[in-house]
């Protein structure tokens, strides 16, 4: 047969009149065809998506989950227990059958309390991963009570459809991280004060949606598009899980504690109190004090603490998780056939230097970028194919000037 009397065995078309043919044993297809095709699957597989999300699911047992955190998060032993046991039961509450006796599991939500930089972003994230949940994540900085300038708090529900992909039965059954919840606290005991927009107010409106209820969302976020249709989300089974750093309450906690020991509880005492780690002492009313109100507290029955990052930790940070920042520096230089090293003294160096100029985990990153520019420009494409950093290569390119560039920016 002439080639041009070829022609595509789904549509017709001859080939003088396709971009592409291509041929299959007996049979050809044509790009148009190709491209319907794909639609058809892709459509397809969004239906198959939809029809069993409870199926989807998969719910390991608390001391899997903590396994899965384990491969990602270095230490923080207290709060991956915790958060293994309210992600169970959470999803556990969510994928029980309907019964007739009137127990009705409660939800676990969950508020984490750290400086920041020790993981609670982290936390959140490697538990949407494990489960394949979208996620969202939002500042509660940004919130403010309807009608004034920023965020309604609805705008959370309308970030997590759009990490759902517009799914709403994958939305509703998502987590949604709050960050920065300690900003929200009531600045002052005294509630007289001058409407508190950014307080109070936000935290009144966050309570619905803790608790269960169903919104209004707008799909594409609030004020700039007012003529579109709002999607109805039910939170009642989102897992909200909140984080701050709720700076200052370790005061809170200390005095507490102290009342407490000349109290009743004097035995207090006996049990020594570890004054560098107060916030493994942390109890709903410490929140309460430091100006959350009560009824949010209640919404976040699950209270838990991290710790802050010593140098043991960090060091295990840059090297350990599965997705460790050297890792990930080895993975690069191997594209380019180029073996990557580092040695335990430029290790140390950077951990050291972390520490020293108060950058936490997040500086771990920028430190070793500074450090590795010059060799991933110079590198590649070159006859050298082996990269060994040593303290002293670690030092020399780590000047005082990017440290307070960094510093600057962390
Ligand atoms: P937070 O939300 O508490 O401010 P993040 O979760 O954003 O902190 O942490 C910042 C970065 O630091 C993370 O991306 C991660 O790389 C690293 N990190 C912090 N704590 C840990 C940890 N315990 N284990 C592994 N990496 C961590």
């Amino acid at each position: 047969m002439a080639k041009e009397d070829l022609e595509c065995s789904f549509c017709g078309r001859k080939k003088p009149e396709t971009n592409l043919l291509i041929a299959g044993l007996d049979a050809h297809i044509c790009d148009r065809c190709i491209e319907q095709a794909h639609g058809i699957v892709i459509e397809e597989s969004k239906q198959t998506d939809n029809s069993d999300l409870s199926a989807e699911l998969v719910l390991r047992k608390p001391k899997k989950i903590k396994g899965f955190l384990d491969e990602y998060i270095i230490g923080q032993e207290a709060t991956k227990k915790v958060m293994s046991v309210a992600v169970y039961n959470h999803y556990k509450r969510l994928l029980q059958p309907p019964s007739d006796d009137d127990i009705e599991i409660q939800k676990s939500n969950i508020i984490m309390v750290g400086q920041t930089g020790t993981g609670k972003t982290l936390m959140a994230k490697t538990i949407a991963k494990m489960l394949n949940v979208p996620l969202a994540i939002v500042d509660a900085t940004v919130l403010t009570e309807a009608g004034y300038v920023g965020e309604d708090v609805e705008s959370i529900l309308t970030r997590l459809l759009q990490a759902a992909d517009y799914n709403l039965e994958k939305a509703e059954k998502g987590i949604v991280f709050i960050d920065e919840i300690d900003k929200i606290a009531r600045k002052s005991d005294n509630p007289s004060i001058t409407r508190d927009v950014s307080g109070e107010g936000v935290q009144q409106a966050l309570l619905k949606l803790l608790e269960g209820t169903v919104v209004n969302v707008p799909p594409k976020g609030g004020r700039k598009h007012p003529d579109q249709k709002f999607i109805e989300v039910n939170t009642e089974n989102i897992l909200f899980i909140a984080g701050g750093a709720f700076d200052g309450i370790d005061r809170v906690i200390s005095k507490r504690l102290n009342m407490q020991a000349v109290g009743y509880s004097a035995s207090m005492s006996d049990n020594v109190v570890d004054q560098n780690h107060l916030l493994q002492y942390i109890i709903p009313k410490d929140l309460k004090d430091f100006g959350l109100i009560p009824e949010i507290i209640g919404r976040l029955p699950v209270l838990t603490y991290m710790d802050p990052l010593d140098a043991k930790t960090l060091r295990a940070i840059l090297t350990e998780p599965k997705n460790a920042i050297i890792k990930q520096y080895k993975k690069l230089f191997e594209m380019d056939e180029i073996e990557f090293t580092i040695e335990d003294g430029a290790l140390d160096f950077i951990v050291g230097k972390a520490i020293e100029y108060k950058l936490g985990a997040r500086g771990l990153r920028s430190l070793c970028e500074e450090i590795l520019t010059d060799a991933m420009f110079e590198l590649p494409g070159g006859k050298e194919k082996a990269l060994n950093v040593t303290q002293e290569y670690a030092e020399e390119k780590l000047t005082k000037t990017t440290i307070k560039k960094l510093k600057a920016v962390s």
